[in-house]
């Protein structure tokens, strides 16, 4: 089935008088009897930051709704501006909150999540870059929640790689997620200067390595995602999978890009769900131990059927 491409005088319209969504893409609205309000609660109550409402997440009623969330720590402004995310980029407003961790550890208690998923703005300014504050937050976790498996978002951690990786790793996370994002063609102007397509493959295969060479090994899962929809072809996507099967990696997941504002990039075509089926496909066949691949799929969407996809396989 081919893919329903925008054309140029489409993408020259402005957002609200381009073609609607498919079908596919409808989401419904929270629903009064699920826990989205209760979760909305707990969240804004601890004075917690997520990327469900940070990046505006389409699937947001359903994940909270089925009582899930995606904690983003490290405050709410990033320093990085990627030409997809809604996050908002800037200068940060000083060091992270060092109660956040705590914070965070007792919503997810009160929560009662079996696997807590954890990202973060990307922070450059700091000297660690964040790690020291991702390694508080998973042992906070690990003390309040202690059955929970736990999953971490990281960005690069430019020019602090390895020791971020070290600080991270230390405490056991058990699954190491890290997005490329986009192909390898469209990384540079979509990501910009700082971000390196190869090191995210180095950073996800790295993060293997340390794994397994900690005392005693551990059996770390690594997982990326990828966004289409922002001007790549079928044959690029199924290039990235096999690059990062070719580092290691175990999950990935892919979903299609949704234009936050007029600002941010445009969304290039509607990939159909019969294209996802065939990303699916060629994951599997590439050997990924879960490849969750669909339109309204992101990167913590499900995490928990994710990961027990992987470890079952
Ligand atoms: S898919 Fe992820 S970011 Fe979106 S609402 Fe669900 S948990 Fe939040």
């Amino acid at each position: 089935m081919p893919a329903r491409r925008l054309s140029p005088m489409e993408r020259s319209l402005p957002v609200a008088e381009r073609p609607r969504r498919p079908e596919w893409m409808k989401v419904r609205a929270p629903s009064a009897d699920s826990r989205y309000y209760d979760v909305r609660k707990l969240i804004h109550g601890a004075g917690l930051n997520t990327i469900c409402e940070e990046a505006r997440c389409p699937n947001i009623a359903e994940c909270w709704g089925r009582g899930t969330a995606t904690f983003q720590i490290l405050g709410d402004t990033c320093t990085r501006a990627c030409r997809y995310c809604y996050v908002h980029s800037g200068k940060p407003d000083g060091p992270p909150d060092p109660l956040e961790p705590l914070r965070l550890a007792q919503t997810a208690a009160q929560m009662s999540l079996e696997h807590v998923v954890v990202t973060s703005v990307d922070r450059d300014d700091l000297p660690d870059r964040g790690a020291g504050h991702y390694a508080a937050t998973i042992r906070a976790l690990r003390a309040k929640v202690p059955t929970a498996s736990i999953e971490v978002l990281t960005p690069d951690f430019l020019g602090y790689e390895e020791e971020a990786l070290a600080i991270v790793l230390a405490e056991r996370p058990d699954v190491f997620n890290h997005n490329i994002e986009t192909v390898r063609r469209l990384h540079p102007n979509m990501r910009g200067a700082k971000a390196s397509y190869d090191r995210a493959l180095w950073l996800l295969e790295r993060a293997k390595e340390v794994a397994a060479y900690a005392m005693p090994a551990y059996p770390l899962l690594t997982k990326s995602g990828i966004i289409v929809g922002l001007g790549e072809t079928n044959d690029e996507v199924v290039e990235t999978m096999r690059d990062l099967r070719g580092h290691g990696v175990d999950v990935v997941t892919i979903g299609q890009y949704l234009q936050p504002s007029s600002k941010h990039a445009q969304i290039d075509r509607w990939v159909h769900p019969d294209e996802f089926r065939w990303f699916t496909e060629q994951g599997e066949a590439l050997g990924f131990g879960s490849v969750f691949a669909g339109p309204l799929v992101r990167s913590s969407y499900r995490a928990d059927e994710q990961k027990h996809a992987a470890t079952s396989s």
